[in-house]
């Protein structure tokens, strides 16, 4: 049978939820206790920044809460995942903008042209009509892999066999304004995460998408792979640098996620999680919960 979103979840986060598990089944919290629990963290992606952040106030909830058996450390770890992930938890509204106007960015591989094609499936859910700016022009591939996706899917693709990133996204705006479409999904040029300093022709996008509208792009959404490990605050940095991150879309975390860059990203340089990707599945983007998501960790 066809593991539910929540399972696929909980598969991906497996390892780590196992690794966390089995360091609270077995005894009393002391001084190796907390250290392993620190190993674990940072093996799980957390980062360094938030493992301290979580390890300091285990400890100060050890004191002032008299804590005594590593179940109540378990739960009281829950807590502040919760308190550290729960403000990356805000939906994305598409009704602040007519057409709403999404730009998309990542590095190839990150999972940009799937998740455009779940997030498509999503707004039509909603009853929102949907167009798609084929703006990777970089990858030919990619448009006709957009195109093909949006015949089988009854969503209209403006592409083009020529020009840059910036006239094609310029034009489906425009295109999309005119046929009252509301929501305009615009891919962009990927790059390799070798290439995070050529960011001049992303931001010319940007720049000309601001033209189209005074208040767009509505969202700036950063397609982020999370098993790359720290190397996802590197992106989110470089990216927001360029064209001002203002939400991000999780992917893989089924698999073999780890699970911890969430933590990293909520300390480093945190920005809302719009969605995480669960499969490969068009249904497989999933709004992000704080709560889920911790569960998923931890129970
Ligand atoms: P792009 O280069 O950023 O456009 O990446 P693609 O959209 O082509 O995705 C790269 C690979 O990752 C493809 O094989 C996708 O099926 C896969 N992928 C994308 N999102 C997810 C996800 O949430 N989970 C899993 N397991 N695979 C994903």
């Amino acid at each position: 049978a066809q593991l539910s979103w929540a399972e696929r979840l909980k598969a991906g986060l497996a390892k780590t939820r196992g690794q966390i598990g089995s360091l609270f089944s077995r005894r009393k919290i002391d001084a190796e206790l907390l250290e392993e629990l620190e190993s674990t963290l940072l093996m799980a992606d957390c980062g360094i920044d938030a493992t301290a952040w979580l390890l300091e106030q285990l400890k100060l909830a050890v004191k002032r809460d008299k804590l005594e058996t590593s179940d109540q450390l378990r739960a009281a770890l829950a807590t502040l995942l919760l308190q550290l992930l729960a403000p990356l938890e805000e939906p994305l509204d598409a009704g602040r903008g007519k057409p709403f106007i999404m730009m998309i960015a990542g590095v190839n591989g990150a999972g940009k042209t799937t998740s455009i094609g779940k997030l498509a499936k999503h707004f039509q859910g909603q009853g929102l009509s949907v167009l798609l700016a084929a703006g990777d022009t970089f990858r030919a591939a990619a448009r006709e892999q957009l195109k093909a996706w949006g015949e089988r899917n009854d969503v209209t693709v403006i592409a083009q066999e020529s020009g840059d990133s910036a006239a094609v996204i310029f034009d489906a705006i425009h295109a999309a304004k005119a046929r009252g479409i509301d929501v305009v999904l615009a891919d962009t040029a990927g790059r390799l995460p070798t290439q995070l300093h050529l960011m001049e022709e992303i931001a010319k996008v940007k720049r000309v998408i601001q033209k189209t509208d005074p208040g767009a792009p509505h969202e700036v959404l950063l397609v982020l792979d999370a098993n790359i490990g720290q190397n996802a605050i590197q992106q989110v940095k470089a990216f927001d640098k360029a064209i001002g991150v203002s939400g991000l879309a999780v992917t893989k975390l089924d698999g073999s996620a780890k699970g911890g860059v969430l933590a990293a990203i909520a300390r480093q340089c945190p920005k809302p999680v719009r969605f995480i990707g669960v499969g490969e599945g068009i249904d497989d983007l999933r709004p992000f919960s704080a709560e889920e998501f911790v569960e998923a960790l931890l129970e």
